[in-house]
């Protein structure tokens, strides 16, 4: 059986008993999970998540990429427009994991097969340390012009051996982090 006709067979039960269809596009939760496409991290299946609870944008491992602050730059203008300019509540948590295959993204031998057959940079997508790489993108969410200082954000790690997530940065506003990455280092 192809997978997608194996998907149609499994989405079965599910359309049987839909009666969600009044739900609307912002989320239940107020949040937006960044993570990486590893099938291990379906924040679904890990946050035991009903449909409509969560927006979750994935990509090669859950980081803070161009297209990333892209996406979610035209998604910030939209709920802006939704909320009539006003504030309202709303997070965005980046959630790494462990093991993940971006880390062998740091293999000098990979970036060059890489860009040798597709002219790409996988050096974006690289990571070499879970806690210094969380850190730098929940920072460079802070440094997207486009999201408002009342947004909050946050970081987190799944161990995809014990299936537990661990809270790294706890949940802060963008506004206080723009306020503590404008002073100088100690
Ligand atoms: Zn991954």
């Amino acid at each position: 059986m192809s997978a997608l006709k194996e998907l149609i067979h499994k989405n079965e039960a599910f359309a049987e008993s839909f009666d969600q269809q009044d739900l609307t596009m912002f989320p239940e939760l107020k949040a937006l999970v960044i993570t990486c496409v590893d099938a291990r991290v379906d924040p679904a299946n890990i946050f035991n998540l009903k449909i409509g609870e969560l927006l979750v944008s994935r990509n090669l491992g859950g980081r803070v990429t161009q297209k990333i602050q892209d996406e979610l730059s035209i998604l910030t203008v939209l709920m802006l427009k939704m909320n009539e300019g006003k504030s309202f509540n709303f997070e965005v948590i980046v959630m790494h994991h462990t093991h993940c295959g971006t880390q062998s993204f740091v293999k000098e031998d990979l970036q060059q097969a890489v860009h040798h057959k597709t002219g790409l940079d996988i050096a974006e997508y690289a990571n070499h340390d879970l806690e210094t790489c969380l850190q730098q993108d929940v920072e460079a969410l802070a440094r997207n012009p486009v999201l408002p200082d009342f947004f909050k954000v946050s970081g987190c790690i799944y161990d995809v051996k014990t299936g537990g997530v661990q809270e790294s940065i706890g949940t802060t506003t963008i506004g206080e982090m723009r306020k503590s990455l404008a002073q100088p280092k100690q």
